[in-house]
């Protein structure tokens, strides 16, 4: 498409071209008739120019088609006033045709600049208006104060003649004031357009006053050059209209130089009410007034939204509880921090347990816990150092050290973050791990890369429960290890072999005979061999795939529990479920199910729990718990003692049976606070009805101690360790009829 020419260049030559010969005519010739045909001329020549480009160009055609309405009339005035004096009926001093079409040209710029100006001033436009009002209105009044001291037998003719005789000097000087403080209050710098724009009124308000002047000397002729400057304002327009729009600014505004001339009209008009010294007009003073109205109408805007926009930038760099930065300005800081010469180091600390705490004693424990956590880190970062909240229970602290010297601090921070603390009558702890990264001035990170390395750092101190990690590039390898692992595993979910399930008994303690098995997932990696549960159960339930991990399970250990039956040896299988499992509505359903396709009773299943997963949303596992008993699945409570064991709660789950963990089980006779807490939890479960499993039995002393304490069933390495089920050898079953004091009846492994 060819573009449309435009002719800018011929109408702004055209126009100045005219305007010369005006300045020229007043200057060589002093003709006052050809002086009114070539201002007459030269203010017709700006109006065509500026209706010429209303014509060629769409953009901000609303805004020049103002500017060219009145600058139409303003050139009309002039041809009425020179040529047509018989149109002029009422003499002077009075409201004349001329005057009509001249005064046109105030509310026609006036308009057009405020329709410019608005696309300027973005949100701010209520602010700009009221900032314009004061300015021209204070002009005004300061104007009439200044005409009054200065001409006070102009000002005492009548009021019409007054108002006739100072309005273009007043409203032309007030209207080049005003668009300086448009410009100037709105962002970015001003264009050529708004130079031409203010230079020509500029020019025009100096020619109104020295008029004024001559008017009142009674020296006043046209041919002479001020002529020319009653033009000036029209050819401003015309060169300003085909001059090159200004781009949208998106700087923000800028402050002081935006508000120094609204600023410095209400002084103005402060000043004009202060004078008491002449008999000032009354349009004065009301001008004035509508002045200091304004102002104060934008001050308490101003005010207000300087107040919203304060709260609102904290809100948005804040995180409310705590009232450290957040995540974005975290991220912010960094970006800052980053382009520095010296190091950068990011610490992420995550809060142990915390889930666990605000779980069992309420969100406002929890909160108040992260509060007062969150003091006790500001407290041992150093100064300069930014500490931010990320998210539930996780912080982060900037600071300008090296990775060694930040190992020191995250050391600290565990220390601090250990402590007790006391929340209304809880006295509760939670630990810290520390994952940091480090950028160095040389070779700067960029602000997510830093956060990811340090993510990794504390993925893997909270894993190898280490409590101080700092990013090193074999991390690395590891994370994506850990990726592909999860790739990995859900091609061994869809395939058949790869997952499997070793069995390990559960035996009576006093006779040693087993009396169930529990079922512990096995995966055979294609390439890593066997992996153990504890390196992929966690990344399995991160990733979503713990139904389906467990939907496999419950298979495999049905399909043994099958083989069992048909061999006679009816025993419990447990197998472990973990919380997405229990939050499942239809969880309960699908273990039914399950044991319809094998053809066995509910009996043979038993389901091992955990606390946490109890506390994750006890309404919905409890009602899972329920319906799994209905169907007369019995419930074991796994781990007891490492979570936040409370006795309360035990008798609303629907358990028969408790497993103390393994770290206590095992100190039973070499840590006597171990024992105590052994022998009370069997004593209690016992109270309540539940029998009572001790796990991790590695030693005959410790098996010793828990028969004392009248634990009922034992299970570890001594006992068996797990195993498939294929390597189980069991006791021959009329040896074992014989022997019947014969204290070990476990099925011997193979391996
Ligand atoms: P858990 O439920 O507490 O299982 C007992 C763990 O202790 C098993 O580790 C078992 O091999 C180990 N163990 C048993 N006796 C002894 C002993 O005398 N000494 C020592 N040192 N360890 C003993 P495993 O099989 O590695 O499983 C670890 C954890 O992984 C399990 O802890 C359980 O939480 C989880 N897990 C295993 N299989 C499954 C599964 O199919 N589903 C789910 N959701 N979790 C599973
Ligand atoms: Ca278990
Ligand atoms: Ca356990």
């Amino acid at each position: 498409m060819q573009r449309r020419k435009e002719p800018a260049l011929g109408w702004s030559l055209l126009a100045v071209a005219v305007w010369l010969a005006s300045l020229a005519a007043g200057t060589l010739v002093g003709s006052p008739s050809l002086q009114h045909g070539v201002l007459t001329a030269s203010t017709c020549v700006a109006a065509l120019a500026v209706w010429a480009r209303v014509r060629c160009r769409a953009e901000q055609r609303a805004a020049w088609s103002c500017f060219a309405v009145g600058l139409s009339g303003y050139a009309a005035g002039y041809a009425v006033l020179f040529y047509a004096p018989g149109l002029q009926r009422l003499g002077p001093g009075a409201l004349n045709l001329s005057d009509c079409f001249s005064l046109l040209l105030y509310p026609g710029v006036v308009v057009g600049s405020a329709l410019l100006l608005r696309e300027r001033h973005g949100g701010r436009r209520l602010r700009a208006l009221l900032d314009g009002g004061t300015v021209v209105t204070a002009v005004a009044a300061l104007l009439l104060q200044w005409a009054a001291h200065a001409y006070p037998e102009l000002v005492a003719a009548p009021a019409l003649t007054v108002f006739l005789t100072i309005i273009y000097p007043v409203a032309v000087s007030a209207l080049a004031v005003s668009m300086l403080a448009g410009v100037l209050g709105a962002p970015g710098r001003p264009g050529l357009q708004w130079w031409l724009l203010i230079a020509g009124f500029s020019v025009m308000s100096l020619g109104e006053l020295a008029f004024m002047a001559q008017l009142a000397a009674g020296t006043f002729t046209f041919g002479t050059p001020l002529d020319a400057a009653f033009a000036a304002g029209p050819l401003g327009a015309a060169l300003a209209a085909w001059a090159r729009t200004d781009p949208p600014a998106e700087a923000a505004p800028r402050p002081v130089v935006g508000v120094t001339l609204p600023v410095l009209a209400t002084v103005a008009a402060l000043i004009v009410l202060a004078d008491r010294g002449t008999d000032l007009p009354a349009a004065a003073i009301m001008l004035a007034v509508v002045a200091g109205l304004l102002a104060a109408a934008r001050t308490v805007l101003f005010v207000g939204q300087e107040q919203t926009l304060v709260a609102r930038t904290l809100e948005a760099a804040t995180d409310p509880l705590t009232g450290l930065l957040n995540r974005r300005a975290l991220l912010t800081c960094l970006t800052e921090r980053l382009g520095g010469p010296g190091p950068t180091t990011l610490v992420l600390v995550d809060l142990d347990r915390f889930k666990q705490v605000k779980d069992s004693l309420g969100h406002v424990v929890g909160d108040d816990l992260l509060v007062q956590l969150s003091k006790r880190m500001s407290h041992v970062c150093p100064s300069d150092a930014v500490v931010a909240r990320l998210g539930s229970d996780v912080f982060a602290v900037v600071v300008a050290d090296t990775a060694r010297q930040s190992l020191t601090l995250g050391a600290e921070l565990v220390e601090v973050l250990a402590k007790t603390v006391s929340t209304g009558e809880h006295r509760v702890s939670v630990g810290a791990s520390v994952g940091l990264a480090t950028s160095t001035g040389a070779q700067a990170l960029e602000p997510l890369e830093l956060v990811r390395r340090a993510d990794v750092a504390l993925y893997r101190s909270k894993q190898e429960r280490v409590e101080v990690e700092a990013w090193r590039p074999e991390l690395d390898v590891r994370a994506r290890d850990r990726l592909t692992l999860v790739a990995d595993l859900r091609a061994a979910l869809s395939s058949d072999g790869q997952l499997m399930v070793y069995l390990q008994p559960k035996c009576d303690t006093l006779t040693r005979r087993i009396v169930g098995f529990e079922s512990l997932v096995r995966w055979k990696h294609p390439s890593r061999g066997m992996v153990a549960p504890d390196e992929f159960v966690a990344a399995t339930e991160r990733a979503g795939l713990m139904p389906r991990l467990t939907e496999k399970v419950l298979h495999l250990t049905l399909v043994e529990a099958a083989a069992l039956k048909r061999d006679g040896r009816s025993v419990p299988l447990a197998v472990n479920v973990s919380a997405p499992d229990l939050l499942d509505v239809g969880f309960a359903g699908r273990v039914a199910a399950a044991l319809e396709e094998h053809e066995l009773p509910a009996s043979v299943l038993r389901l091992e729990i955990t606390e946490t997963v109890v506390m994750s949303d006890p309404a919905r596992v409890l009602t899972t718990l329920g319906l799994l008993t209905r169907l007369g699945i019995r419930l074991s409570l796994d781990d007891y003692g490492t979570g936040l064991s409370s006795l309360s709660y035990l008798r609303t789950l629907p358990v028969d049976e408790l497993k103390i963990d393994r770290s206590f089980v095992a100190r039973i006779t070499t840590d006597q606070a171990s024992k105590l807490i052994v022998t009370s939890t069997i004593t209690l479960a016992h109270g309540l009805g539940l029998a009572v499993v001790a796990e991790g039995i590695e030693d005959e002393q410790t098996l010793q101690a828990l028969a004392d304490a009248g634990c009922d069933v034992v299970q570890g390495y001594l006992l068996g360790r797990p195993a498939p089920a294929c390597d189980l050898v069991w006791p021959d079953p009329a040896r074992e009829q014989v022997l019947d004091r014969e204290p070990v009846a476990v099925p011997t492994l193979t391996r």
